[in-house]
């Protein structure tokens, strides 16, 4: 049985989530990955007000990181139960997994019926997709390993908890020069493994993983001004460049590899990989043959619109234009055509390059509610059920 959707004035709603609880992902990821505190300044966080975690944590100032303030992850952490509480959250996610998102026309328009893993459905008039987006990123040369090897050998940063991981002694090979490459080696390192961290290019030293031009119209100005949206995929690309780590991580990596514990391999790849029955035999692209006990690939997430199954049936019934994997959505964050609204990394071409991150949430929720308040901005008439299904 679902529960009473939950009423706010105006409208009532359910979020969706496997976990049943707020910010699972995100305290799983922090946790599985001992990341001490945020890459994002204080004003980045889920409550309305910009300075309400500044707030906050004025009894408790020392969870504020140098350069800019970031918070610690405890204080985060507990700044959203707060928030939850406050906003009388609590309980309000139901513990389910969507599998499907139907679309269903009548006479009152399109509505969507979400399939539940459990079998039960629910009808919506809207929904809002906050599933986080992405499937992990796996270089071609992990296809073509001669099976079988021990899954725990070889796995995407996703499923990496370091918690409970005893390397002493241990040789791990971490492929990709991002902050979640970085956190992983120092990981590592302090469980005493050896580490060679492995990047397609030099590694990249940033405080943010873009420039702070992109959250306000110094930069987004010009982005939203540019009606090629292939263009507008570019400057995402040009914006973000890849990974980087923050001068923080980058110090602590270098003073390992003085130790001799960590090998920074830059502009290096692997070519092929082969399981020799308790360690790994890898070829890579300096010509230099490697061997190691772990593989650990931080290699991100692949964003492509059509291979996220929550979405199949809504682009099969209102085809939109994809533009690298992207969609085009309207000003609103919706899908042309019908009530669904998508927030996060599949919103960038609309959002930009900031859209994955929590001031990229934020603009998307500035963008969204509106359309899920006003009639007027909406396609269809009426404001019953709202569904909120998926969020962190
Ligand atoms: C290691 C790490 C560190 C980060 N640090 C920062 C930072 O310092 N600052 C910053 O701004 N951003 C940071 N980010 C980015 C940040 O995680 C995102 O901005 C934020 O989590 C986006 O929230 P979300 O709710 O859109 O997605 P998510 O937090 O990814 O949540 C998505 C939720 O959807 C649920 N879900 C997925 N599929 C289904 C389904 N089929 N049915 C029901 N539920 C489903 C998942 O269980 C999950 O709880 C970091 C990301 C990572 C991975």
């Amino acid at each position: 049985m679902l529960p009473d959707s939950r009423r706010t004035p105006d409208v009532r709603f359910w979020v969706f989530d496997p976990s049943g609880k707020w910010i699972s992902r995100w305290c799983r990821h922090f946790a599985a990955l001992e990341i001490p505190h945020l890459r994002s300044p204080a004003v980045h966080h889920p409550d309305p007000d910009p300075y309400a975690l500044r707030r906050f944590a004025e009894s408790r100032p020392h969870e504020l990181f140098p350069p800019y303030d970031l918070p610690g992850t405890q204080l985060f952490q507990d700044f959203c139960s707060d928030l939850i509480r406050r906003w009388e959250l609590e309980g309000s996610v139901v513990k389910a997994k969507v599998t499907r998102i139907e679309p269903i026309s009548g006479a009152k328009g399109c509505r969507f019926r979400l399939w539940l893993e459990d079998g039960q459905s629910a009808i919506a008039r809207r929904v809002v997709l906050a599933t986080g987006g992405g499937v992990p990123q796996l270089p071609v040369w992990v296809s073509q390993i001669q099976p079988p090897y021990p899954q725990e050998r070889l796995c995407h940063s996703d499923r990496v908890d370091l918690r409970g991981l005893q390397l002493s002694g241990e040789r791990v090979l971490i492929v990709g020069g991002g902050l979640t490459g970085g956190h992983l080696a120092v990981g590592a390192l302090t469980r005493g493994a050896k580490v060679m961290l492995m990047a397609r290019r030099q590694l990249q030293e940033k405080l943010f993983d873009a420039d702070p031009g992109w959250l306000g119209p110094k930069y987004l100005k010009g982005f939203w001004a540019e009606t090629d949206w292939e263009r507008r995929w570019e400057l995402i690309g040009t914006a973000r460049n890849g990974g980087s780590l923050t001068p923080a991580i980058l110090t602590q990596l270098r003073r390992h590899t003085h130790s001799g514990q960590l090998a920074i391999l830059p502009e290096c790849q692997v070519l092929s990989a082969q399981w020799l029955g308790n360690r790994w035999r890898v070829i890579c692209s300096d010509g230099a043959e490697r061997e190691c006990d772990r593989i650990w690939l931080a290699t991100g997430t692949r964003l492509d619109v059509t291979a996220e199954p929550l979405l199949a049936d809504i682009l099969e019934a209102y085809p939109a234009q994809i533009v690298k994997g992207l969609p085009v959505l309207d000003e609103h964050l919706r899908w042309p055509g019908c009530e669904a609204f998508l927030t996060g990394p599949l919103a960038a071409l609309q959002v930009g390059p900031v859209a994955r991150n929590l001031s990229g949430a934020r603009m998307a929720s500035e963008r969204i509610a509106p359309a899920l308040h006003k009639p007027s901005l909406a396609p269809t008439p009426g404001q019953r059920p709202l569904l909120v299904p998926l969020s962190g």
